[in-house]
């Protein structure tokens, strides 16, 4: 089967087995330092130079989510979300959840986010935003310096989930004055499901050592008094850790991360004109991230499409929810794909677009 979805991707054959080498004791010093530097590499990826202040849990991306929410807002916060999709949608279920009040702007799945869209919200004594930098669901990646000065302009926390952008579109977290940047192993990455990533500014470290969790388990102040070590307050994924390592390894031998998210913008490119070649074509409402191409197939239902790739073919892309599900699917340029891998996934798409075509 070869993947092009969002995550799990495709992994790269020096992350692949690397549980079967030998491994350090967790909570040794030996692997406390290994931790130590390992964050610190992943931190300059992300932007924040600041020490100690990357902490990693052993959850998939929706819990690191919902962790941010219990130690970074309390009921006393103003909160605005911007939802696009599925994963904007997630932020306002897991505030609802926790009780924290909060407004969003809902955005149709084809609607650009501008500062329009934020002007009604201006002075209004928002205390946070909370945004999926990339909404997954339909593609859109929004504009992180609107979002970045209005939060300025607002005095607010602007906390940001980077998990399907970072690692395929630049980030920086320092530069848009980001407080939270959430990540997770299996995206950009590109390794095994089950660790995620928070990368704390120093002032949402002040609110948090100032902010009680609904639950033990996820409570920041343990994890924070923990990584000064390189540990954590429970067993962690160690054996991502040890991914986590090759894979920045990888990126460093291969040319550092300009030349990474370069490979993965040729990529993208790539398969757009392709796509676009064969007849298909991709939404131009709103800004795209190099992360993933959504795909408008209207000739025949893209749902059977992405089916038939599947089980024809051996070919697995990312359908999407509801009733888009009829008309549109989505594939990752995150991974170890190539532009061969891209030559044979445009052929399959064709070949099973005629097919298709015919049974109706
Ligand atoms: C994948 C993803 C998540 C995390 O989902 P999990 O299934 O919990 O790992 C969160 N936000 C975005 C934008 C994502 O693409």
């Amino acid at each position: 089967m070869k993947h092009f979805i969002v995550g799990p991707v495709e992994t790269y054959k020096e992350v692949q087995n690397i549980y079967k080498q030998p491994y350090l004791y967790f909570r040794s010093n030996e692997f406390g330092e290994f931790v130590k530097e390992t964050l610190n590499r992943l931190s300059s990826l992300i932007g924040n130079n600041d020490k100690n202040s990357l902490l990693y849990l052993t959850m998939s991306g929706t819990g690191a989510m919902e962790a941010t929410i219990e130690n970074c807002v309390t009921p006393k916060d103003k909160v605005l979300v911007i939802n696009g999709g599925i994963f904007g949608q997630r932020f306002c279920e897991l505030l609802k959840f926790h009780n924290i009040p909060f407004d969003s702007i809902n955005l149709k799945w084809n609607e650009s986010l501008t500062k329009e869209h934020l002007e009604y919200y201006e002075n209004k004594g928002y205390t946070t935003l909370f945004v999926n930098l990339h909404e997954t669901s339909t593609g859109q990646l929004y504009d992180v310096k609107l979002l970045s000065e209005f939060t300025k302009r607002n005095n607010m926390f602007f906390i940001v989930d980077a998990i399907s952008t970072f690692l395929a579109d630049t980030y920086d977290m320092s530069k848009y004055n980001i407080d939270v940047t959430i990540i997770s192993s299996q995206k950009g990455l590109c390794l095994s499901p089950g660790l995620s990533f928070v990368s704390l500014s120093k002032r949402i470290i002040d609110k948090i050592y100032k902010t009680t969790p609904s639950s033990l388990y996820f409570d920041f102040k343990d994890y924070l008094k923990n990584i000064e070590r390189g540990q954590t307050p429970y067993t962690p994924a160690v054996f991502i850790m040890y991914e986590l390592k090759a894979i920045l390894d990888l990126i460093d031998n291969s040319g550092g991360l300009e030349k990474w998210l370069s490979n993965i913008k040729e990529k993208c490119q790539y398969f757009r004109e392709q796509i676009c070649k064969i007849g298909l074509n991709i939404p131009t409402t709103y800004n795209l991230s190099n992360t993933m191409t959504p795909v408008i197939c209207d000739t025949v239902n893209a749902n059977e499409l992405v089916k038939y790739l599947r089980d024809h073919y051996e070919i697995c892309v990312n359908p999407c929810g509801g009733n888009r599900a009829n008309y549109m699917f989505r594939v990752s340029h995150i991974g170890n794909t190539t532009k061969k891998d891209i030559d044979i996934l445009i052929d399959k798409i064709q070949k099973t677009i005629e097919v298709l075509a015919k049974r109706n």
